[in-house]
This record gives C-alpha cells, structure tokens and sequence, in this order.
C-alpha cells in the first residue's frame, strides 16, 4: 500500500477529487493533507473526509524538517501538490527524488513559472487568443513549473471564451486525468523499481512487470532468465503466471499490466492471450536496444515473409496435423478460451 500526502493552500477541490477517487482504490490511500493557511476550506474537506489534517507556517517548511519529520513518521511514499502555492523546500525535494507531483492549470512550458496559478493563467492564456489551453502533469523541482512533464491534456478555446468558462474546462480536465495519473505513475514507477531490485540480485534481465485489479497490485514479475535456465521466462510473462496463480483463472480480462519496458513480441503474445485489458509501459524498444536486448530485431522477422525470416519454418504433413482440431470440435465437455 503506498502512501500520498496532500498539500494544498486553498479551496482544495483537487484535494476533494483524489481522495474520493483513492477510497475504494487497495493499492493506494491518501494518508493526510498538510496545509500551510490558517482558515481556508481545504481543512474543512479534510475534516468531513475523515482524514488527517496538518498546519505548518513558512518557518516549519524552510527553517526546519518538521514537515520531512512528519513525512517520514506516517511513511509518506508520495506528496502530492493539489494546489500548493509555495516552492517545496530542498529536505523534502531530497528526500522524495520523482515522488513530488503537481497539476498546472496550462500546457507547460507556457504560462507557468512564478505568480500563474489559478485565475491568473486562465486570463493570460484567454488574453494571448490561444486556442488550445490544457493540464500538465510534472514532478516538482527547485523551481516552479519547471520539473519533468509526465502528462499533458489539452482541451479547445472558443474566441467567445472567457477566463472562467476556461477554468471550467480545466477543472474537467483535472477531475478526469489527476488522480489516474498519480496510480500510473506510482504502478509503473514500482515496475521500474522490480527492475533495478532484478539487476542486484543477478537472477536476470533489467525488467520488471506488475498486474494491477482494480487498483490493487495482484502480482508481480521480474525477469528471471539466466536464473532460471527459462528463456521464456520474461518479466511480463512470469507477472502474468504469478496473476493467474492469484486469481486461479486463465483470464486476466480486468486487469492492467504495467511493465518497465515495452513488451517483446513473446511478452506482448502473452498479454493477448491472457487478455489483460490495457498495457503501460515506461522504456521503449529502442532503450531495451541500447541495453543490449533487441527486440526490435523480433519485431521486424514477425513483419517479413516466411521465406526470407532467419529461422526457417516448412509445412509438413498438412493433412494429419488437422486431425486433433477435428477431435477437438468434436469434443464436447471441453474448456474453452
Ligand atoms: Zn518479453
């Protein structure tokens, strides 16, 4: 189960949108919400969502780790800005290396940077005729608006738009994407961390996959090849045996895999057939490329005729090896799938 903070400065209607999207979620909870106003409404949606409110002035956050402290005692994994004004202090910024989110009401890298929050990119953005404004989703760094982007939604601007009917488009956009982004983030960042775990422990490749059930991690695999004697024995498809297990089916329609890099062609074979519903993948082919694994060269066989593969394959008693399809149809009290 990982654990979010929640730090917010105002109304909270982010604050609000995650934790009710987390409350039937298993893998992930909103452990508390840390504020840094006296008297803003934000406290009271914590108060009637039964979670955890904390008060810290510019003194707790820059001169000292009382916020770091409280972090480490709740075992906080993520912080989440839902709509903090101030710069996250360096302690915290150390402490929680890619695990500090914030939402930014624009298409980053316009309009962000200090003084555009809230209303005031709304009317710069309606002030400059664009015609597209939208979300970005980043990490947070030591200064504003200026971290890694994870996520961009956009979304279109009439000429008759005002900045309000604007802000009304962004809080759609917020309410849609913020949460889900968080648990991809944080489900795909576990598969990334199975994959670095995989490498120290010499039991195969740099991968790692997990399975995810409504919300819930169900299963886990890392890449156990050279350990195993199993070349088959990839990060995907050891998830995907470990899921089956779990669920004692064969189907894993209803789930969602995520995997530290993109799927081999056997891998990718092996969630068609399990039938999971969606793939998240964070390393491309052309990384697994530049580590040596060239999956690419797979792909491309797959794509050329028969004839000029590298492995040669020939047909060979035709007739006979339709037989068992035929017992097959034939049977009656069979196992379908
Ligand atoms: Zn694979």
């Amino acid at each position: 189960m990982k654990k979010l903070a929640l730090f917010a400065s105002g109304n909270g209607t982010n604050v609000q949108q995650i934790s009710e999207y987390f409350l039937n979620r298993d893998g992930i909870t909103v452990d508390c919400v840390v504020v840094n106003k006296q008297n803003i409404y934000v406290i009271e949606r914590a108060k009637n969502l039964g979670i955890d409110c904390f008060y810290f002035n510019r003194n707790d956050f820059y001169n000292s780790d009382k916020v770091l402290d409280l972090m480490k005692q709740r075992g906080i994994d993520y912080i989440i800005l839902a709509g903090f004004l101030w710069l996250v202090p360096e302690n915290l910024l150390k402490n929680y290396d890619h695990k500090i989110i914030n939402i930014h009401p624009a298409l980053l890298p316009s309009y962000g940077g200090k003084g555009m929050y809230g209303h005031h990119v709304h009317e710069a953005v309606i002030a400059a005729k664009e015609k597209q404004s939208g979300i970005t989703i980043h990490y947070v760094n030591e200064k504003y608006d200026s971290g890694d982007i994870i996520f961009q939604a956009k979304c279109d601007i009439k000429p008759t738009d005002t900045p309000e009917d604007l802000a009304k488009s962004i809080h759609i956009l917020e309410k849609t994407y913020f949460p889900e982004i968080i648990e991809r983030t944080i489900f795909l960042q576990s598969a990334i961390g199975l994959a670095k775990a995989n490498i120290a422990s010499k039991k195969g490749g740099p991968f790692g996959a997990i399975i995810v059930k409504d919300g819930k991690i169900i299963a886990q695999g890392t890449n156990t090849v050279t350990s195993t004697n199993d070349p088959t024995a990839h990060a995907e498809v050891n998830a995907i045996r470990n899921a089956c297990k779990q669920l004692n089916d064969f189907n894993l329609s209803g789930c969602e895999i995520y995997t530290s890099c993109e799927p081999c062609p056997m891998c990718l074979s092996a969630i068609y057939w399990a039938r999971l519903d969606r793939i998240y993948y964070a390393a491309g082919q052309n990384d697994a490329a530049f580590g040596g694994f060239d999956d690419t060269y797979i792909y491309k066989e797959i794509a050329l005729d028969k004839k000029d593969r590298a492995i040669k394959s020939e047909q060979f008693l035709k007739e006979l090896g339709r037989d068992p399809f035929e017992q097959w149809n034939n049977t009656q009290d069979k196992i379908k799938y």
